[in-house]
């Protein structure tokens, strides 16, 4: 027996959220933590609210070097940092805790995991519309501001959500089943429509409402190619998928955490592989 040879871990990192069982971060950091030879570990805390103190003040007094954080989270741990990075600040979410000079801070690299797919493609729109209300859709007006799109527009089901989303983040306010008139250049999808189980199949834009030219970006990536995308493809809109900001998101944190770079093409194939897809 050879004890060089036992995996003693030397940093630890993790995901706080609830629930957990379907996320994907253990798998992507655990691997790009192995691939940089970096003896680390990246392990699931599944939280729910009440408990959200009780880990925080386990998070200052264990060895946790950094942790990503989602749903429902996301906000209510702001009051846990020492400081807020600007667009953390900014969005009023924060996705990413890591320690600088002794000081816990919050940052978000959902927003800038959102933009990572239109940066590549090198596509500013000029008018946007994002549907949904929630989090993800605060995340993606945010980006989209900083992008430089003029035209912001936030749609939902919930005129009330969709009014004071826009009031924070600087948008306009529409109605979900009127998005088709604003002609947008890049509509994203930020609802669960389409998803994997029930809502599979459904879109919350019409398909006879895509025109060749136009951007759609859906959040949502189990399945892959949603009916949002593929009645957008069929139309001759690009389509642009939900993995890369997921992908997106966790190479930045990874910097963060490690200050070297997650293969991207590699996270995003290992996801692939994990939700079946191929
Ligand atoms: P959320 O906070 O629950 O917000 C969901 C939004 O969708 C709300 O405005 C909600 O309206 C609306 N909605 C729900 N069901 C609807 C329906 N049947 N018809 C019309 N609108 C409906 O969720 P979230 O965190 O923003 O996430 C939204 C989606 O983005 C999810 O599918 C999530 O998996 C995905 N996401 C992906 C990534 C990624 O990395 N790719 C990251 C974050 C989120 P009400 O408020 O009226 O219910």
């Amino acid at each position: 027996m050879d004890a060089r040879e036992v995996f003693i871990p030397s940093r630890l990192f993790g995901i706080i959220g609830h629930p957990l069982g379907h996320s994907l971060s253990p798998l992507v950091h655990n691997d790009a933590f192995r691939r940089a030879g970096l003896p680390y570990v990246y392990m699931a805390f599944p939280v729910e609210p009440s408990g959200l103190d009780g880990l925080m003040a386990g998070v200052r007094t264990l060895p946790v070097s950094g942790l990503s954080v989602t749903i429902p989270h996301k906000t209510a741990v702001m009051a846990h940092v020492d400081e807020l990075t600007d667009l953390a600040g900014r969005v009023g979410a924060v996705n990413t805790l890591f320690w600088e000079n002794g000081r816990l801070v919050g940052d978000n690299t959902d927003v800038e995991g959102f933009l990572s797919p239109l940066r590549e493609r090198g596509l500013v729109p000029e008018r946007a519309v994002v549907l949904g209300a929630g989090g993800a859709a605060k995340a993606c007006l945010a980006g989209l501001a900083q992008l430089g799109t003029r035209e912001l527009y936030v749609a939902a089901r919930d005129k009330g959500k969709a009014r004071a989303l826009a009031e924070e983040q600087g948008a306009r306010a529409w109605g979900l089943a009127e998005a088709p008139e604003l002609g947008a250049d890049l509509v994203v999808n930020a609802t669960p429509l389409g998803m994997k189980g029930e809502r599979e199949g459904l879109s919350p834009y019409p398909a006879a409402a895509w025109r060749p030219g136009q951007v759609a970006y859906d959040l949502v990536y189990n399945p892959l190619t949603t009916r949002f995308l593929a009645d957008a493809g069929a139309a001759g809109a690009t389509a642009v998928d939900g993995l890369s900001m997921f992908v997106g998101q966790a190479v930045l944190q990874f910097r963060r955490f490690t200050g070297g770079d997650m293969d991207q093409a590699r996270a995003r194939e290992l996801v692939r592989s994990a939700l079946g897809l191929g």
